[in-house]
Parts: C-alpha cells; sequence; structure tokens
C-alpha cells in the first residue's frame, strides 16, 4: 500500500487546522498535510460570494470578537480588519427589542422609564423567581429576569435551537447572552469586535499559504485513514465519538439548515440579525451586509432552521454528553501519548467561539512546539 506521509497531518481545514498548519510550517519548519472533506478551507467560517457577487456566510453568521488582544494579533498578520458592530432584535408581538436583554428592551416591554440603573434594578427585582442555586437553564433565566422576560425572549427560541426543554440545558448555556442593565447595544460581551476585511475565507487562505503546507480537498479521513502516516504529529479535529468508532456510543449534536435568498434591494433589515422566538419554523434571520458593509443594489437574507440531523454544528451541554464525553477523553488521553491531539469545537465537544478555538490551537501549539524541540513525548495533554 502506497503511504499517505507527512510530518504532521492535520485532518480538518477549519480555523484549528489552518492556525497549526501555520505555525507548525513557520515555527518548527515541518511539512503539514491538510486532509479536508469539504470542497472548500476555513470550516463553518467559511464566506463566499453569489451569483450577485455578495460576500454570505454560508455556515451561519460569524461575529468574531476577541476576548485575548493576542488573538487579535496574531490574526492580524491575515487581514486588515473593519469594525464588528453586530447588533441583534427579537421580534417579540412584531416589534423589535434589543437582545441580549438590556434596560431599554425591559423599558419597552414593561412600558416604563427607568432615570438609573438603581430603578431598573429595583423592578426586575420584583420580577425574578427566588430560585437560590438555578440548576439549568430555565431556572438561570427564571432567577434572573423572571418569568415574563423568559417566556416571550427565551424559552421557545431555546426549544426551537434545541429541541428540548430549556429544563434539560445547562446553566452556562443561558449564561452566553448578557443581561444588561444599561443601553449597549451590542450582541456580543467583548469590547473587540472586528471582521476581516476581505473575509474569513480570504484570511483563512492566507494563513496557509506556505509552501510547507499541503491541501488536499474533498479528502475523507475515514476513507485513507489506513493509508496515513505522520511523522511527528496528527492533529485531529472531527467528532471525537467517531474517531473512536462510536466505542461508548453516538455524542448528539444540533444542526441548522441555511436558507438563503437574494433581493434587488439594497437593505431588508435594519439590523444584521432578527431573533423570531415565538413565531416561525426558523430562529432567526440574517443580513450579513450589515457587518461586511459590502456595496450592492443587492441583499442575502438567510434564515436558520435547526434541526437534529446533518452535520454538527453545536454540541450539546446536558448531562448525558457531558459524561459520554467524560470517557472519550480517557481515550484522547491515551492518544495524545501517540502523538495525536485533538483540537477543535467538534473534537473537544465544546462550544468554542471563533476566538476562543483559535486561542485554544495556538495554545495546542505552545505544547507542541516544546516537545518538538525537547524531543519528548507527551504525558498528559488533553
Ligand atoms: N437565546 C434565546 N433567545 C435569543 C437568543 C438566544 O433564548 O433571542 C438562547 C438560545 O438557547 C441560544 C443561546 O441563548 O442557543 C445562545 O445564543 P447565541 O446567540 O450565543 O447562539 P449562537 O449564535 O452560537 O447560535
Amino acid at each position: 500500500m502506497k503511504m499517505i506521509e507527512s510530518d504532521v497531518i492535520i485532518v480538518g481545514a477549519g480555523p484549528v487546522g489552518c492556525v497549526l498548519a501555520n505555525k507548525i510550517s513557520e515555527d518548527l519548519k515541518l511539512n503539514c498535510l491538510i486532509l479536508e472533506k469539504r470542497n472548500h478551507i476555513a470550516g463553518n467560517c467559511y464566506d463566499t460570494y453569489n451569483s450577485k457577487g455578495l460576500l454570505y456566510h454560508k455556515y451561519g453568521p460569524h461575529y468574531l470578537r476577541f476576548k485575548n488582544r493576542n488573538t487579535l494579533k496574531y490574526l492580524s498578520k491575515f487581514t486588515k480588519w473593519i469594525p464588528g458592530n453586530y447588533i441583534v432584535k427579537s421580534v417579540v408581538d412584531n416589534k423589535l427589542y434589543p437582545i441580549p436583554i438590556n434596560l431599554e428592551t425591559l423599558e419597552n416591554f414593561f412600558n416604563k422609564k427607568f432615570r438609573n440603573k438603581k430603578e431598573v434594578l429595583a423592578f426586575i427585582n420584583k420580577k425574578k423567581v427566588k430560585i437560590k442555586n438555578p440548576k439549568n437553564f430555565e431556572e438561570y433565566v427564571l432567577s434572573k429576569l423572571g418569568k415574563e422576560i423568559y417566556e416571550k425572549f427565551y424559552k421557545n427560541y431555546t426549544i426551537k435551537q434545541w429541541g428540548m426543554s430549556p429544563k434539560r440545558l445547562s446553566k452556562e448555556l443561558a449564561g452566553r447572552l448578557p443581561i444588561r442593565m444599561n443601553r449597549n447595544p451590542y450582541y456580543v460581551k467583548e469590547k473587540l469586535r472586528f471582521m476581516p476585511k476581505k473575509g474569513f475565507t480570504n484570511m483563512f487562505s492566507n494563513m496557509v499559504k506556505n509552501k510547507r503546507i499541503k491541501i488536499r480537498l474533498n479528502c475523507d479521513f475515514y476513507k485513507i485513514k489506513k493509508e496515513i502516516k505522520y511523522n511527528n504529529f496528527l492533529i485531529y479535529t472531527g467528532e471525537p465519538d467517531r474517531y473512536f468508532n462510536y466505542k461508548y456510543g453516538k455524542l448528539d449534536w444540533r444542526s441548522l439548515i441555511f436558507k438563503f435568498n437574494t433581493y434587488k434591494k439594497k437593505k431588508i433589515q435594519k439590523f444584521v440579525q432578527y431573533n423570531y422566538p415565538n413565531e416561525h419554523k426558523f430562529t432567526r434571520t440574517v443580513e450579513i451586509k450589515h457587518v461586511t458593509k459590502q456595496k450592492s443594489n443587492y441583499t442575502v437574507i438567510s434564515k436558520e432552521f435547526p434541526t437534529s440531523k446533518g452535520e454538527p454544528y453545536y454540541p450539546i451541554s446536558n448531562k448525558r454528553n457531558v459524561s459520554l464525553f467524560k470517557k472519550y477523553q480517557k481515550l484522547i488521553l491515551k492518544e495524545n501519548k501517540k502523538n495525536v491531539f485533538f483540537e477543535g469545537r467538534l473534537a473537544k465537544y465544546k462550544y468554542f467561539n471563533t476566538d476562543e478555538v483559535i486561542e485554544s490551537a495556538l495554545n495546542l501549539f505552545k505544547k507542541l512546539k516544546i516537545m518538538h524541540k525537547t524531543k519528548k513525548r507527551c504525558k498528559n495533554s488533553y
């Protein structure tokens, strides 16, 4: 059998695969071969131009923001930036409300005026359901904002998005959305919000421009697994349960179906994203032009329909999956000893944002670098 050989083999050309190929080829001067089953790089960050020349996010909107300035600094080698002022509204009873919930949402929803934080806190304290130690998504939101807001803004969106009762979901998931007692309108918590000027695909393709990096598109790792030979490292960014042949059972994932429509209109929505918690089968409509800032007489709107079938997008953080993944983690530790490393949202079964996944890949690189320089095998890496 003819072997497919490289110093480093990377399964998946998403953000993790591109970052690690970039660092390993540049800093360690090792050859990297990336195997990608899709026909493009950049994973779910992939954006591309439609027939009207409009840039759209094929796998849903990616609102890039940074917790850590170093991650921004690293990515700045591959792209220029435009500001990312992501503003989302929730459509409730045919009115647009700021989401995440902020002081203005509460004023408009309850038909009140609050002069300061103290007044709004006093008001919302009376609405809160007294739950000492909220244990799940529902209890968390009820304990912070009370029944009316929970039922109109969170409950049905969450049931639609995850296909299960919010009682079965973790409170950490609810914590993704900030709750604000001020008028900050931005969707994300982080102040460093930027979009790659020419898009994500452009940024990631700049990252892998190195003669030591080879990319095989339309290449399913599982079909050629037996032919693979890595001299230094294997980096795996796919689903962990699949890697181990579903030894302990299947992890659950949530997926999305996107429907795109192009219109001959400059803009349709006033803001990039409208959430529909209570009506329709889709959760949100996105007009990405608001953040790509493209100038065109056309615009694209996407609708997102959650589904349990299809490609894995979201890990589902409930008790079953958390404990099942812990079992797989033990197997991953054994693989680490063979210089096989699992990284990214899928492989770590973790609801990472894009900046977090890049930061995590850069941290893995630091470990690989030490191992490579000291020629030591990895003891305990996960
Ligand atoms: N969520 C909600 N109402 C909203 C928006 C979000 O109840 O209008 C909940 C929902 O459960 C969702 C979670 O908050 O899955 C996290 O939302 P986020 O927008 O961060 O999800 P993503 O953009 O990653 O799909």
